[in-house]
């Protein structure tokens, strides 16, 4: 695959970096992969391929393909990207997908010289961003390193084009809404970020490394590596793949490879499960507030309440008895949701059963529908593996049989 022609162009109020790429086993030819900031930030927007390489990586193993650039990368970046590469290929990468990815050659015009090793260490002078969603890593990461003044933090980068569809101008509004609140609450300075990156996702075929699970780490990379000289070290928020080491875009050993020699990635809050996270962050104003953890975005809400993720939060807020206190879920779980979501990832059952066991008794009808999601779930995951898991999923679902003997 080419990437070429990286040019920055300036609109009315804002300022877009982007590439020309062309696959040929796949077909792409001259597509413009871009992102788009404020005008303000145009002055830091980087002439070097580092993020658009880090957008390109994991799809171009799947394919595989070979990497040309016309242009310059970051050194120290190349090398990271070496290592990345032998971490991620043997990976089984999610339950839907089996696939194993291939190291591939990238070529490049040129290289920019790597500065010495300390510059990969935390800049002290230099200021920190960090991914911010308004989800419950996002917040428990930012709550965090406010306390901690060494951090430094300072800004709050957020992309539309991932959760929130680019072309989704009532949710991108109702977002944006609120990330000025966030704003105006933590002197945090917010950063916007608009890519069309997952539309380049689309291009590739169904199960070539194209999905979202595996390249959404990646896609917050790149962009982050699109500025230089504003921010030193960029925090990504950890998610429940570090407590179970599943394969999964962002992963505690492959987010600091993303690193050049002026931008460190430092993993954040890989200690905790999203469950103790929620408890950490469940009574903050700002989290009842704001906090938006829905990706289905059914109904155009900033919160559908009904998808598999709404509802594995708002069963732990119920469990607290703050489900009430929050202003942008429904209050009320309609238990005949559980029939219709995704099932649960072998690495994610836990959860689920986790809120089995903490549900009050008096939730019979609740618990009756969890134990059926659960079940459905195990059975999916039984359908899908070798005959090693195929024995560990037996088991639990005798397990499930006799919490339904308890249960009801
Ligand atoms: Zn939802």
């Amino acid at each position: 695959m080419l990437i070429e022609n990286l040019r920055i162009k300036k609109n009315t109020n804002s300022t877009r970096v982007s590439v020309t790429l062309s696959y040929e086993k796949v077909g792409v030819k001259n597509f413009e992969l871009y992102f788009e900031v404020n005008k303000q930030y145009s002055k830091f927007l980087s002439k070097s391929y580092d993020g658009f390489l880090a957008a390109v990586l994991i799809p171009s193993m799947g394919i595989p393909e070979n990497i040309q650039i016309n242009g310059a990368v970051d050194e120290a970046f190349l090398d990271n990207i070496d290592k990345l590469q032998k971490l991620i290929r043997p990976w089984e990468v999610s339950d839907s997908w089996h696939k194993k990815l291939n190291t591939i050659e990238i070529r490049t015009d040129q290289r920019q010289a790597k500065s010495s090793p300390k510059s990969l260490r935390i800049k002290k002078e230099k200021s920190s961003a960090m991914f911010f969603t308004a989800g419950v890593d996002s917040f428990y990461t930012m709550l965090n390193l406010q306390k901690d003044k060494k951090t430094n933090l300072k800004y709050l980068l957020s992309i539309i084009g991932y959760d929130i569809d680019i072309e989704n101008k009532k949710l991108s509004k109702e977002f944006l809404n609120s990330l000025d609140g966030i704003s105006k609450a933590t002197g945090l300075r917010s950063i916007i970020v608009q890519t069309n990156y997952r539309e380049f996702l689309n291009l590739f075929p169904v199960n070539s490394a194209n999905e979202w699970e595996m390249c959404h780490g990646a896609g917050l990379a790149a962009a982050a590596l699109i500025f230089r000289n504003l921010f030193g070290q960029v925090y990504i928020n950890s998610s429940d793949s570090y407590i179970t080491g599943a394969a999964y875009g962002t992963h505690p050993d492959m987010d600091p490879l993303w690193s050049n020699s002026s931008l460190k990635f430092i993993p954040y809050g890989s200690a905790l499960s999203r469950i103790e996270k929620i408890k950490d962050i469940k009574d903050n104003l700002l989290v009842r507030k704001y906090l938006r953890v829905c990706w289905r975005n059914i109904g155009n809400q900033y919160n559908c309440s009904q998808c598999e993720k709404c509802l594995r939060t708002m069963l732990q807020l119920k469990i607290y008895g703050v489900l009430n206190k929050f202003e942008k879920f429904k209050h009320n779980i309609d238990e005949s949701d559980f029939d219709s979501i995704d099932t649960s990832p072998k690495h994610r059952i836990y959860v689920w059963e986790y809120f089995l066991k903490h549900l009050g008794n008096d939730e019979g009808q609740l618990k009756e529908s969890l134990r059926r999601y659960i079940s459905r779930s195990y059975q999916e995951i039984f359908r899908k593996n070798n005959i090693y898991y195929k024995i560990i999923y037996l088991i639990k679902l005798i397990r499930i049989s006799r919490w339904k003997k308890r249960y009801t």
